[in-house]
């Protein structure tokens, strides 16, 4: 599904991702893991060109998405991405945030896209919420709002950037909980998280990351039970 080739990101002359490769096949879950400023986010952020690349190349179904000439709104339909804090609009409804996209970008009526919406809304527990404000929601809940803004738009491919790291504790497993539903229903996704029980629960696939690069990767087994690199064995003993 998506191919990211050898690519590079530089800011200034700090190299962020550093000739980094990657293949996801469809319907996989891969979790990115590792240090504070390993890179994680910026990875995500290239993979649908909130940020350049400086070199290499990233495809989608062996289209080139990256370097010029590419649809950009075509690209982030097909790519959902949320990130921490969810960022709703607050002088919205929740159910009028789930609108706006499907109803501008991809032309449903509001008809159709509020059924769509309702029913996403239903799956996660919130349809009572669709005319509450997001300030009256709990972060968690806020949270799922944004998951579901996300998969309003049918993506391929949906990443997700720490999306419970700003959730107390007792929030997070209700939006783990759909992450688990998506990856079930056989959602592609790639998440940076600092939640190794849930990486480990959830990925087919952990990527540990250090400096810029794929420092080393397998299932979730292995890598959490059997660390083969040094980086590895000291980042994961590091949060014991
Ligand atoms: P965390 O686990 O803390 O979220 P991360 O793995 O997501 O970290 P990134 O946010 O991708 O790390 O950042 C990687 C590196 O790039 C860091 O050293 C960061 O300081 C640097 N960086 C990120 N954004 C910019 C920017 N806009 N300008 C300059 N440097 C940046
Ligand atoms: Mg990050």
């Amino acid at each position: 599904l998506l191919e990211i080739d050898n690519i590079r990101k530089h800011y200034g002359s700090f190299e962020v991702i550093s000739g980094l490769s990657l293949d996801v096949r469809e319907h996989e879950v891969i979790c990115l893991i590792g240090p504070s400023g390993c890179g994680k986010s910026t990875l995500l952020r290239c993979v649908n060109r909130l940020e350049e690349i400086s070199a290499g190349e990233i495809r989608i179904h062996g289209d080139r998405i990256t370097g010029e000439g590419v649809d950009l709104d075509r690209l982030r339909r097909d790519i959902g991405i949320v990130f921490q804090g969810y960022n709703l609009f607050p002088h919205m409804t929740v159910l009028e945030n789930t609108l706006l996209a499907p109803t501008r970008v991809l032309g449903l009526s509001r008809r159709e896209a509020t059924e769509k919406a309702l029913g996403f809304l239903d799956r996660i527990g919130l349809a009572h919420k669709a005319n509450a404000y997001p300030d009256s929601l709990s972060g968690g809940q806020q949270q799922r709002v944004a998951i579901v803004r996300a998969l309003m738009m049918d993506p391929m491919l949906l990443l997700l950037d720490e999306i419970t790291s700003a959730l107390d504790p007792e929030l997070v497993s209700e939006v783990l909980d759909i992450v688990r539903d998506l990856a079930a229903g056989g959602m592609t996704m790639i998440l940076a998280t600092h939640e190794m029980g849930f990486a480990r629960e959830v990925a087919d696939r952990i990527c540990f990351l250090q400096a810029g690069n794929i420092y080393e990767q397998g299932p979730p087994a292995q890598v959490f039970g059997d660390p083969q690199g040094e980086r590895t064995q000291a980042f994961l003993s590091s949060l014991k």
